[in-house]
């Protein structure tokens, strides 16, 4: 460090490139070449063409499947199979976990996370970094804190009562911190409390001082607004590259500030700390990466993790023999991730009409719907219904159009499209064998629930997910994924409704009240409750024993397989809080007749309830007490819970943190707003995402770009000067915006 210059310290605190730090090469310090995760690798190459590409990789299931496995050691296995691909691929970090909390259906983004409950996502979250970092390659845990919607997630603020915080919004972070010692953790685009996470000294003050963090602080893409303000606030690196002028900001405040100075060699230090721990982890002995594997992997994490909600009559699992209905357009064209940052081209996809052919399995096939649409069409009901009455058992392959789910934007209503609602309503009327198999990345209506047999939900399964429904459809594997988030039956009914993506100011009226902790409290049925997931066998609960010991509660008890399949059963340990929420869970396979005893420790508490969903315990100790309204605050109330008085935005005199969307109303402003949406859609490789394309995403977001977000976006080109200059000129001070515009 001794022998680095100002100018170099500098530069190290800012990316080389889209996905790479700066090397001193003089001085041995490498570049840390990263990668996007956690469904796949997104390695981006140029092709012949010299457009940019992204390379096949095979496309695990996302993060929320994963999450219904309730399974560490799943989760590290998945950690682990990226990490050799990684290595493979010669990238050094993978860009991954993101295990923001679920807060409500909507996000667009919750595929790529994990649950709604804190525990369940931070083991899930620190397992997968372990299986990554065990084997040689970083991970980035994101996005510190409160990303928990996608409108407007570069200028929202999000208002947070501190209780909820560390139960609910810290706490997955904190667990993954602690256990994983994650190399970098990404700070998010929104706000907390006023102030951009990238510039957050609070919230880095939490990682650092109170969760003894020592790695790496990185800023999502893009999220940096005042380089210097971020810096001080412990911000280490800045991506991806913005042009050179972010070194010469951070070197001339340097220069002249003691202050800035020390806190420039502090980040620098830590960027040379993250380049030798990358070459260092590269000598760490691994198996050679074996696609093979990680195509079974991905096959088997999906299997473990599909949740049969329903199977009224036991009419899953179908016989291979009997006559059987396919339909449904995701059938044929597999619905299988999301849209953004974690969109991978996978290495191969097949359809389950393509597995039932490979496996000789008779069907009959009726698309159903057309896959992006809306409206239902007569003729292919018609059809599908016909197929059904003539078959003894249907499976309607149902679910969230590609364009529901993105980074980027937040589904605007819970609802599958009416085509498919139609749809599915008319088959179940005409044959009672009726099976669903659902691909959403959170919870959908289901209008139709009571008059389907069954319904597979598989989430968004990667590229195997046929496969893994072909095993569970037919009985080959016992489906024992629980629900890692409460489906409620309508969205007026999730206790963020009214809260949740707002452009400016987002309260958190409902505080801790997060999913089952509210609908448990407020005595809201769901349509299906957090920890739900049926089998192909039935579990038994007995022998629940409590012993104080001096740190906590040792909890035994027994699981019995009292059915006539080998499953697993993945058993939730409650503890009241003072209503119960998740404590420990574990996944125990049994074959029939056998019985198993579970152990686990936990921290004390005053009752502890055992089953297999939190609204389906089985056994309890203890006596545990009613949570107390208000569960979601009066404007009144939330004041006082946050210790302030909500800010109140105003849009005018536009100022920095103004948006382009805000600025539209000026005819300046929509010259700009549309100079940056041509440019959008002129930049991006629009093909790159089947069915998606990026320019959607990044069109979606440009209203609610900020001012200042142009001076990076620019490259450094639109100088802090020349914008003040223009916001005289959108605030109708017309001379001194020439005056300033032009120095
Ligand atoms: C996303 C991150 C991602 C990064 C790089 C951002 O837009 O929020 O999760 O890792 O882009 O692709």
């Amino acid at each position: 460090m001794k022998d680095l210059t100002v100018k170099e310290l500098a530069r190290l605190c800012s990316g080389l490139d889209n996905w790479s730090t700066k090397p001193v090469e003089s001085l041995g310090i490498s570049s840390v070449r990263m990668t996007d995760g956690p469904h796949g690798l997104r390695v981006e190459t140029t092709g012949a063409d010299g457009k940019p590409r992204t390379e096949k990789s095979v496309c695990y299931p996302c993060a929320c499947l994963l999450a219904a496995s309730f399974d560490v050691d799943l989760a590290y296995e998945y950690g682990k199979t990226l990490a050799l691909a990684a290595r493979a691929a010669g990238a050094d970090v993978v860009l991954a976990p993101g295990v923001n909390i679920k807060r409500s259906p909507l996000c667009g983004r919750n595929f790529e996370y994990l649950s709604e409950d804190p525990l369940l996502g931070g083991e899930l979250g620190a397992a997968f970094i372990n299986g990554l970092q065990e084997n040689g390659v970083g991970a980035v845990l994101k996005h510190f804190a409160l990303n928990n919607q996608e409108k407007a997630r570069q200028c929202c603020d999000a208002i947070c009562p501190e209780n909820a915080k560390r139960e609910i919004y810290f706490r997955p972070f904190e667990i993954a911190v602690k256990k994983a010692r994650p190399w970098a953790v990404m700070m998010a685009y929104n706000k907390v409390d006023g102030e951009y996470c990238s510039q957050n000294a609070a919230l880095i003050d939490v990682l650092r001082r109170e969760w003894g963090y020592d790695g790496l602080v990185m800023s999502d893409w893009g999220g940096v607004h005042d380089r210097i303000k971020a810096l001080m606030a412990g911000l280490d690196l800045e991506m991806p590259f913005s042009g050179e002028f972010r070194g010469v900001e951070l070197e001339n405040a340097a220069n002249t500030d003691a202050e800035v100075l020390e806190k420039l060699k502090q980040s620098a230090g830590r960027v040379v700390d993250f380049a030798n721990r990358a070459q260092a982890a590269k000598l760490t002995p691994t198996p050679e990466y074996d696609e093979n594997m990680a195509v079974e992997l991905a096959r088997r994490v999906a299997r473990e993790s599909l949740v049969l909600l329903k199977n009224d009559r036991n009419v899953l699992p179908f016989k291979k023999t009997g006559t059987l209905a396919v339909i449904g357009a995701f059938a044929q064209t597999p619905r299988y991730q999301g849209g953004g940052a974690a969109n991978v081209p996978p290495v191969q996809l097949k359809s389950f009409c393509e597995i039932l052919t490979e496996k000789g399995v008779n069907f009959t096939f009726s698309q159903g719907f057309n896959a992006n649409a809306e409206k239902p069409v007569e003729a292919l009901i018609a059809e599908a219904v016909e197929a059904a009455q003539k078959s003894e058992n249907v499976i309607i392959f149902a679910g969230t159009p590609v364009s529901y789910e993105s980074e980027g934007y937040d589904r605007p209503h819970m609802g599958l499209p009416e085509a498919q609602n139609r749809l599915i309503a008319a088959l179940a009327a005409v044959n009672p064998q009726t099976a669903v198999a659902l691909f959403a990345g959170s919870a959908v209506e289901m209008p139709w629930i009571d008059a389907v047999s069954s319904v597979l939900f598989a989430y968004l399964p990667g590229q195997e997910g046929a496969a893994a429904i072909f095993d569970c459809v037919f009985g080959d594997f016992s489906p024992c994924g629980k629900l890692p988030e409460t489906f409620p039956a309508k969205l007026s009914d999730t206790p963020c409704h009214g809260f949740f993506g707002e452009p400016r100011t987002v309260e958190y009226r409902e505080g801790a009240f997060v999913g089952y902790r509210y609908y448990n409290a407020a005595n809201v049925t769901p349509l299906f409750p957090f920890g739900h997931g049926l089998s192909y066998t039935a579990f038994e609960y007995s022998g629940l024993n409590v012993e104080k010991t001096d740190g906590g509660m040792n909890v035994t008890f027994h699981v019995t397989n009292a059915g006539r399949v080998r499953a697993a059963e993945n058993a939730q340990i409650y503890a009241a809080n003072p209503a119960f929420e998740l404590r420990a869970f574990r996944k125990i396979f049994l074959d029939p007749n056998e019985s198993a005893e579970i152990r686990v420790i936990v921290e004390a508490a005053s009752a502890i309830a055992v089953g297999a969903s939190s609204s389906d315990l089985r056994l309890r100790w203890g006596e545990a007490a009613q949570a107390q309204p208000p569960f979601i605050m009066g404007a009144a109330e939330f004041e006082k819970a946050i210790g302030r008085k909500v800010p109140e935005y105003k849009v005018k005199p536009f100022t920095k943190d103004s948006t382009l969307g805000e600025l539209r109303s000026t005819f300046f402003g929509r010259l700009i707003y549309n100079a940056v949406v041509k440019s959008a859609t002129r930049n991006t490789n629009a093909g790159e995402q089947e069915g998606q394309p990026l320019q959607v995403m990044l069109l979606a977001q440009a209203p609610y770009l900020t001012v200042d977000a142009l001076i990076t976006h620019s490259g450094g080109k639109i100088t802090p000067r020349k914008l003040d200059g223009f916001l005289d000129f959108v605030n109708g001070r017309r001379l001194p915006g020439i005056w300033r515009r032009n120095k």
